[in-house]
């Protein structure tokens, strides 16, 4: 371990917490800042104060992705933190915003020590993570990867009709930095867990080995309506139950299949949804995640299957409509070790886990090594105003975080240990 008795300076980073958590301020705690919005401004603007004042050299790209870049004792690809500082509606102050403000953290208590590392150390925020104004999520990661053209994402209508292109122009952040720019030579994001399993099992520190693959399908079934009081069991055609039918099978997909499967029906509509009348429409979601994209595939062909015999059976017509389709992304297994090993010499315990939700890095780990570090959500709650973080296990990510680029920053050689190439695809 390079600088074992470095620390971060864990009041700063609480109180800048609290104070980017002041912007967008909504009853309860939480947070909102669409992506783009004013609120996103006034955020943006301050933590590109903050990246200022540490020094940082900070570059704007066409989607509004922001890079500020400590340099090395050599040029060439930083070793970079970041993540999103963008909210859903009805937000909490930690999901996203603990990567962006622990990254700065870092470089700040790089330079309260004076040390000067190898290789060039960067901190970013991407543009609309949350996806809760524009799709696709993750939009200004998957741009910088290359994943998706700055031209298709300038041109994506958000829930207000505004365009992208059109919002940065207002806000003053389309900038004239190149996406992409510049190349990474390691990733490293921390974030709250979102999820109840470190607090659950007592661990303090998650060591992400990749992310969920993600399915989402709507479907929509036709049936007839018809009177509930007079129309014998056997010749309806009832979407209502083709629906209900449906979202047991999922539960019952996930049950059996075990392991990291889940399933989730979060939305069914359906018409005219009246208590005497058979349904003849349903508008319905299936979510469907698993680590491992053969099973997924499986999961998927199993309800595929389910569905079919089941509008034969009930005399319905049913259509889907993939909504989102993600496979499963695997983190850079040395990197993975290394924040294990890590959080280990540092006391924690630690447990390698996949991450539920999407995160910018499962984009990075497109094109450099790339691993994320999850410290735990009370009651594992996220998305919502009461999402919390204790300050202790703020403390332990950021220095874990401190300690892990720090050696990253610090090596000569490959980044990590893993075997994968660091160029672009
Ligand atoms: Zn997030």
């Amino acid at each position: 371990m390079r600088h074992p008795n470095l620390r971060v300076n864990t009041g700063r980073l609480l109180r800048r917490i609290e104070d980017l958590g002041r912007i967008g301020a909504i009853d309860g705690g939480g947070v909102c800042r669409l992506a783009l919005g004013g609120e996103d401004k006034a955020g943006r603007d301050l933590v590109v104060r903050w990246m200022r004042e540490a020094g940082l050299t900070v570059s704007v790209d066409r989607i509004g992705n922001v890079v500020g870049v400590r340099p090395g004792r050599r040029d060439g690809p930083p070793v970079m933190a970041g993540s999103h500082i963008d909210t859903v509606r009805t937000g909490g102050r930690y999901d996203g915003n603990l990567g962006v403000l622990a990254g700065l953290e870092v470089v700040e208590t790089l330079n309260d020590a004076g040390i000067e590392t190898e290789h060039p150390v960067a901190v970013a925020f991407f543009t609309n993570e949350e996806g809760a104004r524009f799709a696709p999520d993750m939009m200004g990661s998957l741009v910088y990867v290359g994943g998706l053209s700055a031209e298709d994402a300038l041109a994506t209508a958000g829930i207000d009709g505004a365009t992208v292109e059109h919002c940065l122009q207002e806000i003053g952040y389309n900038g004239p930095a190149d996406c992409g720019t510049p190349n990474v030579r390691a990733f490293v994001e921390l974030h709250v867990e979102q999820g109840p399993v470190l607090e659950a099992e007592g661990v303090d520190i998650g060591a992400v080995e990749g992310v969920q693959g993600i399915s989402w399908t709507e479907y929509t079934i036709e049936g007839v309506s018809n009177h509930a009081g007079t129309t014998p069991m056997r010749m309806r055609h009832d979407a209502g139950y083709a629906a209900a039918a449906i979202a047991a099978e999922v539960r019952g997909i996930a049950r059996e299949m075990g392991g990291d499967q889940v399933g989730t029906v979060g939305a069914i509509t359906l018409s005219p949804n009246l208590v005497n009348v058979v349904p003849n429409h349903a508008l319905m979601t299936v979510d469907l995640r698993n680590t491992d994209e053969t099973l997924l595939r499986r999961a998927e062909q199993r309800l595929a299957a389910f569905i079919a015999d089941l509008a034969d059976a009930e005399g319905v017509k049913i259509s889907s409509r993939s909504l989102a389709r993600f496979e499963p992304v695997d983190f850079d297994p040395g990197l993975v070790d290394r924040i294990e090993r890590a959080a280990r010499d540092r006391g924690h315990s630690v447990k390698r886990m996949p991450s539920g939700a999407g995160h910018d890095a499962q984009m990075l780990a497109r094109v450099c090594p790339t691993a994320m570090i999850f410290v735990p959500s009370v009651g594992g709650i996220s998305h919502n105003v009461k999402e919390f973080t204790k300050d202790s296990d703020i403390e332990a990510g950021a220095n874990l975080l401190l300690s892990v680029l720090c050696d990253l920053a610090e090596e000569s050689t490959q980044a990590t240990g893993g075997a994968r190439a660091s160029t672009r695809p």
